[in-house]
């Protein structure tokens, strides 16, 4: 929050108080002083983290304020001051209204909605699954915020009370394990994930829930590190369930991403190496390597597969990754060898049969321009 702001905010309302010089302004001195030291106050605690909500309520009470205008009674003002001071102290934690579906024998998920993180969804767009074992769950990711994680294990702990043991996290996106810390808080679960959730994040990075979520979904989320980090495929068996946990060795969806397969129940988690009804983020992966992933998954004899985003799980849950990298790389180099440029790459490579999915307007032609550079590349290098 920018202290800035509040002070102007609070010169504003100073002066639209001394201007009305009537007898009911005079009156409600004391009001306003305790107005002018909330604000001070809201100056002094704000954090980076909190900037963006704050600052629109600023603005929004600044809005306000000059459309009070010359007109401007004690009520109004107050009545904007209070509004304000209701929205920043909104005690009530958002509610994700979260109902588990029932994948495949003692495996539930949390499906997310197929759309960007916004302050609507607050960051329940990814899924999140529970596999129940003897004594415990194993949880595969943990959703964007405390909150998320602490509002799915209620509802499930409704289907069985058991506490948490074991988790594992798909990737580093954030979307995907900031409900961490409610279960290491709540049951000292064992993390299990890729070493890029240790080595690029610590309590106080700003990642990208932290600024997009409103505020009582995001409040008390903290960034810990997991306690372990396999570098090659581990197995682990917890409560007569047994989990291969496979980490891709090379930059697939990100740098470092893992899969988990359950053999005996025959169900994949696929993180967000697949994802289905959406466009995939290319920002931080390789058409290589994701192929490369789609094809060990394809090796596997799974009858149920649960994508990062998405809510297909049956047999052609991984169909539409693996046409769309299968596409972009027969067409970039297509284009490549018919010497299209970077510049010229979007017009000529369109993927039009993935534009009625999700987020094809966002992401599809950045994804193509990532992939031709990666693409480029490979083909100097044959
Ligand atoms: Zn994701």
């Amino acid at each position: 929050m920018n202290k800035k702001a509040i002070l102007s905010l609070v010169t504003a309302t100073l002066l639209v108080t001394t201007c009305g010089a009537s007898d009911e302004t005079k009156k409600s001195d004391a009001i306003l002083q305790a107005m002018v030291k909330d604000m001070q106050k809201v100056a002094e605690n704000s954090t980076q983290n909190i900037d963006v909500q704050d600052s629109k309520k600023v603005e929004k009470v600044e809005q306000k304020l000059s459309s009070i205008g010359e007109d401007k009674t004690i009520e109004a003002i107050i009545s904007v001051s209070t509004e304000s001071a209701g929205e920043s102290s909104a005690s009530k934690p958002f509610d994700y209204k979260l109902e588990p579906t029932q994948v495949a024998e003692n495996v539930w998920c949390f499906f997310g909605a197929i759309e960007k993180p916004t302050k609507e969804n607050a960051g329940n767009m990814a899924n999140n699954c529970y596999i129940k074992t003897e004594n415990s769950f194993v949880v595969m990711d943990t959703g964007p915020s405390f909150q998320f994680a602490k509002q799915a294990y209620a509802s499930m702990k409704k289907i069985a009370d058991l506490p948490v043991s074991h988790i594992i996290i798909s990737h580093e996106h954030d979307d995907h394990w900031l409900g961490n810390d409610f279960y290491k808080k709540a049951f000292n679960t064992k993390l299990i994930g890729p070493d890029s959730v240790n080595t690029e994040y610590k309590e106080g990075t700003p990642t990208r829930m932290f600024n997009v979520l409103p505020k009582n979904a995001i409040e008390g989320t903290h960034i810990i590190k997991l306690d372990e980090v396999p570098k090659e495929k581990t197995s682990i068996t917890v409560g007569g369930e047994k989990f291969d946990i496979i980490p891709m060795d090379t930059k697939a969806h990100t740098g470092d991403d893992i899969f988990v397969y359950m053999p005996e129940r025959k169900v994949l988690f696929a993180g967000d190496l697949v994802m289905n009804g959406r466009i995939t983020s290319g920002r931080h992966g390789s058409v290589m390597g994701q192929l490369k992933a789609l094809a060990m998954m394809q090796k596997l004899d799974w009858k149920i597969l649960v994508p990062g985003h998405g809510v297909i799980t049956d047999g052609t849950a991984m169909d539409e990754a693996s046409l769309y990298f299968k596409l972009t790389k027969e067409r970039i180099l297509k284009a490549l060898d018919e010497d299209i440029d970077a510049t010229e790459i979007n017009e000529a490579v369109k993927l039009i049969e993935f534009k009625d999915k999700a987020m094809y307007d966002i992401l599809n032609a950045q994804n193509i321009g990532f992939a031709y550079e990666e693409l480029e590349m490979l083909d100097e290098d044959e």
